[in-house]
């Protein structure tokens, strides 16, 4: 292991453009759950009910309560040291962005700057008649479900459900992002959910260095350069150069 955070390091040390891609692990040492691990969120509720436009049109109450739940837990939750890592990456490097599937918010409070959200964020939502997106940091909401200032319509929470489109914007951006640095770190995420997990095979494919964390291997790790098992919290803080 030693040798591995070594040459993470250095591959860190000397890349110029740095793309990282986050999944829920980054942040399980905050304290929020993932949702495939032992008291994965999808263990005690069904995310056709939860996750899903349908399920909104169903019971948009139902819907609410849980994200309503969902956003007082991540509320009171802090980053941790894998993500002030980042941070401190963000402010070495001429390029640098992360792609994240976390709707924490956890990225932006400990300091990055340049983030795409590929999944939404649970402090905004989206009005479904009129499509006003907009921040709701209301811990705990006073009405539920919520409801639009501008139009009266159903707010539902800007982030993606299953089925859900992600704009191609996104997509765009992220294969950018890619294209314009050397290096790809990915974090904490199981290579399950697409399109985040063809990601690091579109780096690989396209020539570039990919480093993974995860406390366990993942779908595509034996595709990537160098596999670094355990806890980000306690990995990332000892890759990222001075
Ligand atoms: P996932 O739950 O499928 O996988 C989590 C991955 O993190 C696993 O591979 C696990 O081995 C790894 N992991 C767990 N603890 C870790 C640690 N301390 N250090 C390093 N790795 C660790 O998560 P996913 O791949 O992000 O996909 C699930 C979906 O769930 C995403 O769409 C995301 O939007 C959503 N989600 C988000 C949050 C959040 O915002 N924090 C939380 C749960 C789920
Ligand atoms: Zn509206």
């Amino acid at each position: 292991m030693e040798e591995e955070i070594k040459r993470a390091r250095e591959i860190l040390k000397n890349a110029e453009g740095i793309t990282v891609l986050t999944g829920a692990g980054i942040s399980a040492e905050s304290g929020i759950p993932t949702f495939r691990g032992e008291d994965g969120l999808w263990k005690r509720y069904n995310p056709a009910d939860v996750d899903t436009a349908d399920g909104f049109r169903r019971n948009p109450q139902y819907v609410w309560e849980w994200y309503n739940s969902l956003r007082e837990l991540i509320s009171t939750k802090e980053p941790n040291p894998a993500h002030y890592a980042l941070s401190k990456l963000e402010k070495i490097k001429p390029y640098f962005s992360i792609i994240t599937q976390n709707v924490d918010d956890l990225h932006r409070v400990s300091g990055n700057k340049n983030i795409i959200e590929l999944h939404g964020n649970i402090f905004r939502t989206r009005c479904i008649e009129c499509s006003q997106e907009e921040e709701n940091r209301e811990v705990p909401l006073a009405e539920i479900p919520p409801r639009c200032k501008k139009c009266g319509g159903l707010l539902r929470p800007a982030v993606v459900w299953f089925e859900d489109y992600i704009p191609l914007e996104i997509i765009d951006s992220c294969l950018l992002s890619i294209e314009n640095s050397d290096v790809m770190l990915i974090i904490g995420t199981s290579g399950l959910v697409e399109p985040a997990a063809s990601m690091g095979l579109v780096a690989k494919h396209t020539g570039k260095t990919v480093i993974e964390v995860n406390l366990e291997e993942s779908t595509h790790s034996q595709k990537y350069d160098l596999v670094l098992l355990g806890k980000a919290g306690e990995i990332l803080p000892r890759i990222i150069p001075d």
